[in-house]
């Protein structure tokens, strides 16, 4: 390893001695490899969809689906999205991975349908850089006709950190969506300090209240505060709205008692495989 190291500080310059730092090296080419890694599970279409039920609390049904990626690796098992989208990300990657995603999801919609017990829609996370690519719509719209999937099927989510960073471009693009017949959902809902103005022009259908208010509730007074300030902004923009990672009765109880109906979370259900969810569905009925 000392001597790659040694080669690549000879290989950039002579004069590059003095700066080789072996902790740099070692991470960048551990970074390499992810890449090629992930590049060849791309390849192989080695990822896999999970689908976390979303709950209505008080009538405990199922009112939606998120979908979220993992990566079947060959040899390390199941990867979770935090150790490769970011990566993903910076490489442009993503918007290979973000394809399949679409694929995957928008056909899994089409065979509940056909099977004939889910007819709940199923949302779709859309990265920065997906939602930044001009081909975004064009992508959408071809992955509906190849799945047959209808856009009333499925709901994108956007983070609102990124519709904050350009708000005339995601307003046009998140329109276009709706135009389509598509639901709109904000993700982390609260991180952003989106202003009830800025809300309120914004064509978004969903808000979902961000896992790390939830998550201290209800110890924590502010945590509690923006919670409930946030329910009240959706609900008196008419917005749909979740708290996402709910992982307690008294969080479940305390998202009704301030008014907001639906929650995804631990206490409810993990993100599933495919053949769970049917399982699930079949189920209850
Ligand atoms: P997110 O979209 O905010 O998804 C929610 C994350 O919270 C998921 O983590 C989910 O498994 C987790 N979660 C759900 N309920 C609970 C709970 O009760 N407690 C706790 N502690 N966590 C809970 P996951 O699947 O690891 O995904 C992490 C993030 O990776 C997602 O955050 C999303 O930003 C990104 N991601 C996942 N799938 C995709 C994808 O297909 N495309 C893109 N672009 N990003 C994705
Ligand atoms: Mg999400
Ligand atoms: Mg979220
Ligand atoms: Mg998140």
């Amino acid at each position: 390893n000392a001597d790659t190291a040694m080669y690549q500080a000879k290989a950039s310059g002579r004069n590059n001695y003095a700066f080789y730092d072996p902790e740099m090296t070692e991470k960048a080419l551990y970074r390499l490899e992810v890449e090629e890694n992930l590049r060849e599970a791309i390849k192989h279409r080695q990822f896999v969809m999970h689908y976390q039920p979303q709950y209505d609390i008080a009538e405990g049904k199922i009112t939606g689906f998120e979908a979220l990626v993992r990566w079947q690796h060959p040899e390390k098992g199941m990867i979770p999205p935090i150790d490769f989208i970011p990566l993903a990300e910076d490489t442009g990657m993503i918007i290979h991975i973000g394809q399949q995603v679409m694929f995957d999801a928008m056909l899994a919609a089409v065979n509940w349908r056909k099977s004939g017990i889910i007819d709940q829609r199923i949302a779709i996370n859309v990265s920065a850089r997906q939602f930044q690519d001009e081909r975004l719509l064009e992508l959408v719209e071809d992955s509906l006709m190849a799945t047959g999937c209808q856009p009333e099927w499925i709901e994108l989510e956007i983070t609102e950190s990124l519709v904050l960073s350009d708000y005339d471009y995601a307003a046009n693009v998140l329109s276009a969506l709706q135009k389509m017949g598509i639901t709109v959902s904000i993700d982390d809902f609260g991180t952003g300090y989106s202003s009830l103005a800025e809300l309120k022009r914004m064509p978004i259908d969903k808000l979902k209240i961000d896992q790390s208010f939830v998550r201290n509730i209800p110890e924590e007074r502010e945590d509690c505060e923006i919670t409930r300030a946030i329910i009240s902004m959706a609900n008196s923009l008419g917005l749909d709205l979740i708290a996402e990672g709910v992982e307690t009765e008294q969080q479940a109880q305390f998202m009704v008692e301030n008014g907001c109906q639906k929650a995804q979370g631990y206490l409810y259900s993990k993100p599933l495989p495919e053949e769970e969810i049917i399982q699930l569905l079949g189920r209850s009925h």
